[in-house]
């Protein structure tokens, strides 16, 4: 496709997501003005401070909860005039998330973690189940993203439509400047379809229906509706004997219905290297890896050089049985003919309106539209090159505060060893601090994929 054109297909697919510029705030501001994001980085990130100010005043002053917390640390709306300041913010930690009561209790913790008020509907319980939860919500336009840590507790992160929406535009424009974007690609999904399920990795690889056309899009497993119900039914530990009777009984991704789906995903790779097509394969590092296996053990390899992987959703839980990225890539390049250099991974949370996405050189890029923190054991921010726990301060949302400390270990560095791309980046391998449970989609998507014997 030439340049020009593939530009113009760009600006019409950010367009759709870009409001009236007079209804902006601050924060749209910050997301909508830059042509690039990672050029004129400085420039872009000047958009970030009254971005940040903005959002902090409307959690401060519609979120009970963290206006509480603001008190605690002394700090008001005054306290935040410079980039410098932003470090003075109160960050939630979270598994804040993921600190919510069972029934009753659940639907007045999710109006506390709410700013503003919460378009509360009407249930037809006292205390509705998840799946009721998140689909009355739904129907009011609040989408709540969970993802699941291997205690088998969720975490709910409510977002209304405009908060969704932007962390799309965000996603998107990270994509189309790190990767080969062509409209034209076909795509592997190698998920449940995106469109019938919460789970945070399904939603964020969902984003290829905004970029490429849905007849060139394959998903490994359709028909599949993966609900909170249905993940805690795959875990032996937090359910009983009769719950689990059930859940075999409605295990729908059983060994035969993998290898079925695994076999077609080979087909199709087969297919365009037969047709030289471009496709763009993405989905959990750990179900690639299965395809791939199935492969070699069949004896089946493909080249197809023009193509790019997309892996997310983190690792399996077990951190010392995961293969290393690099030895990954490598066998990518073997068993699909995928350089390494067209080899992308990203490092996104349901918590988080930014992903990192790698460059062609597999550091992971922060997008100018979130300032990224790493903090030593005291809580406090170290800057570059060390490794310590990673925080950000995220304006994007306003559905609930975007000031968060997570359990993942990082390190920062001020600009990227490999490429020309401006702004920070996040050292190539993230890991889960220890002591820090593991979780994460991929984690569980890896417990459901489990054979049942
Ligand atoms: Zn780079």
């Amino acid at each position: 496709m030439a340049v020009s054109n593939q530009y113009a297909e760009i600006k019409k697919l950010l367009d759709k997501f870009i409001t009236p510029s007079e209804s902006w705030t601050p924060v749209e501001k910050a997301l909508f003005t830059p042509e690039m994001f990672f050029t004129n980085y400085k420039k872009n990130q000047e958009l970030l401070l009254p971005a940040i100010k903005h959002s902090f005043k409307h959690h401060y002053e519609n979120n009970v909860l963290f206006k509480r917390l603001c008190e605690v640390d002394n700090v008001t709306v005054d306290n935040i005039k410079t980039l410098d300041d932003v470090k003075k913010i109160p960050l939630l930690p979270d598994s804040f998330f993921k600190d919510y009561p069972e029934g009753k209790g659940f639907l007045t913790w999710l109006d506390n973690i709410y700013t503003g008020s919460t378009p509360m509907p009407n249930f037809r319980t006292e205390a509705p189940d998840h799946d009721e939860v998140i689909e009355q919500f739904n129907q009011k336009g609040v989408s709540i993203m969970f993802t699941s840590g291997t205690s088998g507790r969720f975490s709910f992160i409510p977002r209304n439509t405009g908060s969704w929406d932007r962390l799309r535009y965000n996603a998107i424009r990270s994509i189309v400047e790190l990767m080969d974007y062509d409209p034209n690609d076909s795509v592997v999904l190698l998920i449940p379809d995106p469109r019938q399920t919460n789970l945070t990795i399904a939603g964020l690889f969902g984003i290829a229906y905004d970029l490429y056309k849905p007849e060139n899009i394959h998903v490994a497993l359709e028909d599949t509706k993966i609900t909170t119900q249905f993940l805690r039914m795959q875990r032996a530990d937090t359910i009983g004997l009769k719950e689990k009777i059930k859940a075999k009984a409605m295990a729908k991704l059983s060994p035969i219905v993998q290898k079925k789906s695994d076999l077609r995903m080979i087909a199709l790779f087969e297919k365009f290297e037969k047709e030289g097509k471009r496709a763009n394969i993405a989905g959990p590092p750990f179900w690639l890896n299965r395809v791939m296996e199935r492969m070699i053990k069949e004896d089946r390899k493909v080249k197809l050089p023009d193509s790019q992987v997309l892996t997310g959703g983190g690792w399996k839980a077990e951190e010392d049985k995961r293969a290393p990225e690099e030895a990954f890539r490598e066998k990518v390049e073997d068993i699909l003919g995928i350089p390494q250099n067209r080899y992308h991974d990203v490092y996104a949370m349901s918590e988080c309106s930014s992903v990192f996405l790698s460059c062609e050189g597999h550091y992971k890029h922060v997008p100018p539209t979130i300032i990224p923190l790493v903090l030593d054991e005291e809580l406090k921010p170290i800057g570059y090159n060390k490794f310590g726990r990673f925080a950000f301060i995220d304006p994007i949302p306003d559905s609930y505060p975007g000031f968060i400390i997570t359990g993942d270990k990082v390190k920062l560095f001020e600009k990227c060893p490999v490429c020309n791309h401006e702004g920070p980046v996040l050292d190539i391998e993230v890991a889960r601090l220890p002591g820090v449970e593991g979780r994460g989609c991929a984690a569980v998507m890896a417990e459901l994929m489990e054979s049942e014997e």
